[in-house]
C-alpha cells in the first residue's frame, strides 16, 4: 500500500467516519470496562474467569496465530473463550480480555499505528452489541452474579448474541475498509468460509462456559478444538492460494493476476492512482525447448521468474500467463515508472542463464499499457499490453508502449486511419518547420520539415501517431506525397524572397522500397523550379534488412539526382556501422537520446564523440538533434559536431514564422552553402 491510497484521517470519508467512531465510544467503553472491574468487590468464579482470560490472550499471542478476523480466511480463534467470558461473566471482562489481546497482538505484529487503536475498539463494540442481546433476554450476567447454568433452552439467546457480535464485527471492518476497496477481497470473497469458520469458533463457547463452571483446571484441553479448527482454516486458505499459483514456478497464475488487475481498477475508482501492466516473452523460447528439451525448457522459466521477481519492486506482482509469456502488475506508478520496471527487466538479462554450465542467453519482448490512459478495464488493458507486446516482437523493439496507431482491431484505430484519410482529402495537414544551425557561428544550415496535425475536434495529433499508422494502413505514399510538395511549394516561396536553405523532408522506410518516391521527387523538382541540392530527405535508420536493396538503390538514384540523404536517428537501430557502410547518406543526425544524456557525463560523451569521429571518417557532417540546454550545445561544439538541431536552437514552427526566423538570421549576401555538402555521386 502506498502513502496515496492509504488511509487517511485528515480527509472525511466514510471509512473515517467509521474510524473516530469507532475508536471514540470503544475507547470509553474500555475505560468504563477498566473502572467497572476494579471496583467490583467480589468477584465470583475467580480462578475460573482467570483462566478463561489467560486463554484469550494466549490464543492471541501463539506465534502460529497468524491472521485475525478480517484478515483474509482469518479466523479469531480467541472469540470463541471472550464469547464465553460474555456468557458467564457479562460485558467488562469480555471488554477488557479482548482489548487486552488485539492490542498486544496488533502491536508484535507491528500492525499500523491506526489499526492498533481501531481493533480493540471495533471488538469492544461486539461484545457490546452481543451483550445488548442478552440484556434483552434477560440475563445481565456480571462478575458479581455471573450465570449459574446453562440449559439447552438458553441457546437461542445465545445465537441471537453470537449473530449480533458477529454482524457489528463485520459491519465495522467493512466501513473502515471501504476506503482501499480491500473489503471485497478481503471478506467478501471469501464469505462463506469466512463466516462458516467464525460460528464454529463461537459455538465452542457454551462448552467454554459449562467446563468453566464445572472443572475450570480443564478449559486449556478445550484448546485442542480451537485449534484443530485454527489449521482447518489455514489449510482451506492455503489450498485456496495453491489454486491460484502456477505450479512449475510458483508464480501467481493468470486468473490471479485478473483479480489483482480488477482490484487494481476498483482501487482506481478511489484514489485515481496510475497503474500499468507489463507482459513479457520470451524471445526464441521455442527453440530451447525444441532443442534442448522440455526438462531445460522448464529449467529456464523456474530461473527467469526468480530474475523476474528479483527485478521488480516489491509491491509489483509477477505473474506467469502460461507458456513463456509473464506479467507484471506495476502499482502507483505512471508511464515512465513502469517503463523504468521493464528498463529493470531488460538490464536483468544481460547475462545468460546458467543451466549445468550451459550458459543460455536469454532476451525478452515487452508490451506495456498503462491505466488510465490506455484502458479503463482489466480486460482491455490485458488486451493492449498484448497488442504492445506483439508491436514489440514484431519491430524488434525490446519494449513497446500501447500506442492506437499500432492496434490493428482498435476502433481508435479505425477512427483515426478515416480522420487521416479525410485531412489528406482535405488538404489538412501542415508542415512546421525546425531550424537546424551551425555550431561554428550559429548560422542556419538547414531546415527540417515536420508533418503537423491539428484536427478539428480531437485537437493536435502528434506525427508519432499517425505516421505508423499511415505505414501500416499503406496510405503512407499519399501523406509523403503531400509532405514532399507543400516543402517544396515552401521551397520556391522562400527561393523568390531570397532565402535560400535547404529544407530536410522525413521518409518513412516503406517510401524507399519501389520507384514512387524517385518520381514523386523529380516532379516535383521540376514543378516547383527548386535545385536538387536544397532538398534534403531524412530517412530512419531503422529500415528492415530485406528491405536493404530495394532502399539503397532508391537512395543511389536519389543522390545522383542530387538530393542529399540523412540518416536519421543514428544509433538507435541495429547494426548502424553495418548500415552505414551499405547505405549511401551525406549526414548523419546523432538521436536525441544520446544527446540528452550528455551533461551525464563521460560514457554518454565518449558514444557520441565516436559517432562524429565516424561520420567524419566517412566524410559525411554529422548533425546532433533534441538540442535543448546551452550546455549539450557546447559539448557538442568541443566534440567538433558540426550542426545542432532542438529547443534550444529553435523549435519547430510555422511557415510564415521560420519565415521571419529565417530572415532574421540570414543577411542576403551570405547564404550558407548547402548542408550537408554533397559527397560525389
Ligand atoms: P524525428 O525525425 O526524429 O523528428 C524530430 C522530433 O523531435 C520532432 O518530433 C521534433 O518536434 C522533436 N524535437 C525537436 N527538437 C526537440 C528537442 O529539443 N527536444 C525534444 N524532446 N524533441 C525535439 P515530432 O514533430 O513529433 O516528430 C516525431 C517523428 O515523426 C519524427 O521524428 C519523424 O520520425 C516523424 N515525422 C514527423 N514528420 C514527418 C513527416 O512529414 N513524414 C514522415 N514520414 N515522418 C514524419
Ligand atoms: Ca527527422
Ligand atoms: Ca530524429
Amino acid at each position: 500500500m502506498t502513502r496515496k491510497n492509504e488511509f487517511s484521517l485528515r480527509r472525511f470519508t466514510l471509512s473515517s467516519a467509521v474510524w473516530y467512531a469507532t475508536v471514540v465510544a470503544g475507547w470509553a467503553l474500555i475505560a468504563v470496562g477498566v473502572i467497572e472491574v476494579s471496583t467490583t468487590p467480589t468477584v465470583e468464579l475467580r480462578g475460573a474467569l482467570i483462566m478463561t482470560a489467560t486463554l484469550v490472550i494466549l490464543l492471541e499471542l501463539l506465534p502460529l496465530m497468524q491472521g485475525r478476523g478480517h484478515d483474509p480466511g482469518g479466523v479469531v480463534t480467541s472469540t470463541a473463550f471472550t464469547c464465553a467470558l460474555l456468557i458467564a461473566w457479562g460485558i467488562w471482562p469480555a471488554i477488557l480480555a479482548v482489548s487486552v489481546a488485539s492490542a498486544l497482538s496488533d502491536l508484535r505484529m507491528r500492525k499500523a499505528w491506526f489499526k492498533v487503536f481501531f481493533n480493540p475498539a471495533q471488538y469492544t463494540l461486539s461484545v457490546a452489541a452481543a451483550y445488548l442481546v442478552m440484556l434483552v433476554a434477560g440475563h445481565p450476567s456480571s462478575l458479581a452474579h455471573p450465570l449459574v447454568a446453562l440449559t439447552p433452552k438458553d441457546l437461542g439467546w445465545i445465537v441471537g448474541l453470537w449473530i449480533a457480535y458477529f454482524v457489528v464485527n463485520l459491519v465495522l471492518v467493512a466501513g473502515v475498509l471501504a476506503w482501499a476497496g480491500t473489503f471485497r477481497s478481503e471478506v467478501v470473497t471469501d464469505f462463506a468460509s469466512y463466516t462458516t469458520m467464525t460460528f464454529a469458533v463461537l459455538a465452542l463457547s457454551p462448552l467454554i462456559v459449562v467446563v468453566a463452571r464445572v472443572q475450570w483446571q480443564l478449559l486449556p484441553l478445550l484448546l485442542v478444538p480451537v485449534l484443530l479448527l485454527y489449521y482447518a482454516s489455514q489449510l482451506a486458505l492455503q489450498r485456496q492460494q495453491a489454486e491460484g499459483r502456477d505450479t512449475l514456478t510458483g508464480l501467481p497464475n493468470r486468473s490471479t493476476l485478473r483479480f489483482a488487475l480488477d482490484e487494481a481498477y476498483e482501487r482506481y475508482g478511489h484514489d485515481q492512482q496510475p497503474f500499468g501492466l507489463v507482459l513479457i516473452d520470451l524471445d526464441d523460447f521455442r527453440q530451447v525447448n525444441d532443442t534442448l528439451g522440455h526438462q531445460v525448457g522448464d529449467a529456464m522459466l523456474v530461473h527467469f521468474a526468480q530474475r523476474l521477481q528479483a527485478a521488480v519492486r516489491s509491491t509489483d506482482l509477477v505473474a506467469r500467463l502460461g507458456g513463456d509469456e509473464f506479467a507484471v502488475l506495476v502499482l502507483d506508478t505512471d508511464e515512465e515508472g513502469v517503463c523504468d520496471i521493464a528498463a529493470r527487466i531488460h538490464a536483468a538479462n544481460v547475462h545468460p542463464i546458467e543451466l549445468e554450465a550451459l550458459p543460455l542467453e536469454i532476451a525478452v519482448s515487452i508490451g506495456i499499457a498503462v491505466c488510465p490512459q490506455h484502458a479503463l478495464d482489466a480486460t482491455m488493458l490485458l488486451q493492449r499490453a498484448d497488442v504492445a507486446l506483439y508491436t514489440a516482437k514484431e519491430t524488434h523493439t525490446l519494449s513497446e508502449v500501447y500506442s492506437v496507431a499500432s492496434d490493428h482491431n482498435s476502433t481508435e484505430r479505425l477512427g483515426l486511419l478515416a480522420a487521416l484519410r479525410q485531412a489528406l482529402d482535405d488538404d489538412a495537414l501542415e508542415l512546421y518547420y525546425q531550424p537546424k544551425v551551425s555550431t561554428r557561428d550559429g548560422k542556419p544550415v538547414g531546415v527540417e520539415a515536420l508533418v503537423r496535425w491539428f484536427h478539428p475536434t480531437r485537437g493536435y495529433i502528434p506525427p508519432d501517431d499517425f505516421i505508423p499508422l499511415a505505414e501500416r494502413s499503406g496510405i503512407m505514399p499519399l501523406l509523403t506525397a503531400r509532405v514532399v510538395s507543400i516543402a517544396l511549394d515552401q521551397m520556391a516561396r522562400w527561393r523568390d524572397e531570397g532565402i535560400e536553405i535547404p529544407v530536410a523532408v522525413n521518409i518513412a522506410p516503406t517510401d524507399l522500397i519501389g520507384d514512387a518516391l524517385t518520381y514523386l521527387v523529380a516532379q516535383g523538382l521540376a514543378e516547383y523550379n527548386v535545385a536538387p541540392g536544397m532538398l534534403q530527405l531524412e530517412i530512419t535508420e531503422r529500415i528492415e534488412t530485406h528491405q536493404l536493396v530495394a532502399a539503397n538503390t532508391t537512395l543511389k538514384r536519389l543522390r545522383t539526382m542530387g538530393v542529399a540523404i540523412s540518416l536519421d536517428d543514428f544509433g538507435t537501430g541495429y547494426s548502424s556501422l553495418l548500415r552505414l557502410s551499405s547505405l549511401p547518406v551525406d549526414e548523419i543526425k546523432i538521436d536525441r537520446a544520446f544527446v540528452c544524456r550528455l551533461p551525464e557525463g563521460a560514457r554518454a560523451v565518449g558514444i557520441v564523440r565516436a559517432v562524429i569521429d565516424l561520420a567524419h571518417t566517412f566524410d559525411v557532417p554529422s548533425i546532433a538533434e533534441g538540442v535543448e540546454t546551452a550546455d549539450e550545445l557546447g559539448i557538442l561544439r568541443s566534440l567538433g559536431c558540426d550542426a545542432a538541431q532542438g529547443w534550444h536552437v529553435g523549435m519547430p514552427m510555422p511557415a510564415a514564422e521560420a519565415t521571419e526566423w529565417l530572415r532574421a538570421r540570414l543577411t542576403p549576401d551570405k547564404i550558407p552553402p548547402a548542408l550537408p555538402v554533397p559527397l560525389t555521386a
